[in-house]
């Protein structure tokens, strides 16, 4: 099966080889959320309806057990100490995973409500953590605990990383999903599953201006997905967005237009750049987690924006 989908023409030019997606792990029923933890050689990842996290050892390709239960955990990020950040729809809240073993908890309420299910994570230089906060888990039994929403919207947040304050960043969304920076933070990017909600409702990444301060302008849409939806995405160092969608990955340039497609035999969810080499995509689809050799010559800059834990801010 030819996996790329070239629309323009150097678009298997990232790639090493053929690209042919490796299947490193499967038995998932819906994992997402990936990881790669430079420190440990390893990737971990959610499987959120069972209710746990998963860890695949570089070394020796084994899959073990790293959070179980896992609170439903859904998005990870690592934060610039190599702390890894976790978004959880059972504990309805921000979480951050402390050199000792113990848990933090970032964001659990936004004006003395509870949130609804936080979604997936980024971190941004100045320190402070950006999530996005659908009500997917809360929806129904099957990602978390079904419940009411408190806030009764769904929103885009930023925990200050001084004051530790919980702050609305972005509420003109249905349903916020994956989110992420371009590599000097000119750029925020956040996308809108709100089609799962809403008849023609979004299905799109939309792209605002990051002003002093990080006062966000701007918001117009990106990229629109013409194969399910957008969930999670990772940018490269060169600005390029690639993101999961309904039949494997799409790589967008800066400009919006779509490069090309990694198409999978299952809808992804997210997807993260690293590996030992720093030249490996991993992306959670559906039941299994797939890795993807990309050429050498750009992908290790790239990898370094998912790997803030060996790679200081520049
Ligand atoms: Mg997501």
């Amino acid at each position: 099966m030819t996996t790329l989908l070239a629309i323009h023409p150097h678009f298997p030019s990232l790639f090493a080889g053929n690209a042919t997606p490796e299947r490193i792990a499967g038995g998932g029923k819906w994992v997402e959320g990936p990881a790669y933890l430079p420190s440990h050689g390893c990737l971990v990842w959610s499987d959120i309806p069972n209710n746990r996290m998963l860890c695949w050892n570089e070394a020796t390709g084994a899959v073990s057990d790293y959070r179980n239960p896992s609170r439903f955990a859904n998005g990870h990020t690592l934060d610039w100490e190599g702390r890894l950040v976790s978004c959880e729809h059972g504990s309805r809240s921000v979480t951050r995973q402390e050199a000792d073993g113990s848990t933090t908890t970032i964001a659990s309420h936004w004006q003395g409500k509870r949130l609804n299910s936080p979604n997936d994570v980024v971190v941004a230089r100045d320190g402070a953590i950006w999530f996005t906060d659908p009500t997917y888990g809360i929806d129904s039994d099957y990602e978390g605990y079904k419940a009411d929403s408190e806030i009764g919207a769904c929103h885009v947040y930023r925990v200050d990383p001084a004051s530790g304050q919980c702050e609305s960043a972005l509420t003109d969304f249905v349903r916020p999903n994956g989110l992420a920076f371009n590599a000097n933070e000119t750029r925020l990017y956040v996308a809108d599953t709100g089609r799962t909600h809403m008849t023609d409702g979004p299905k799109h990444i939309r792209v605002f201006n990051v002003g002093p301060g990080y006062a966000l302008s701007g918001g117009a849409v990106f990229a629109d997905c013409d194969v399910g939806l957008f969930d999670g995405f990772r940018l490269d160092a060169l600005g390029r967005v690639w993101t999961s969608a309904g039949d494997g990955v799409h790589c967008y340039a800066p400009s919006g237009a779509l490069l090309g497609k990694l198409l999978l035999p299952e809808s992804a969810a997210n997807l993260v750049f690293g590996g030992a080499t720093g030249c490996d995509l991993f992306v959670c689809a559906t039941s299994a987690v797939y890795r993807v050799r990309l050429a050498a010559d750009w992908a290790t800059s790239s990898a370094s924006m998912n790997m803030a834990g060996t790679l200081k801010p520049v």
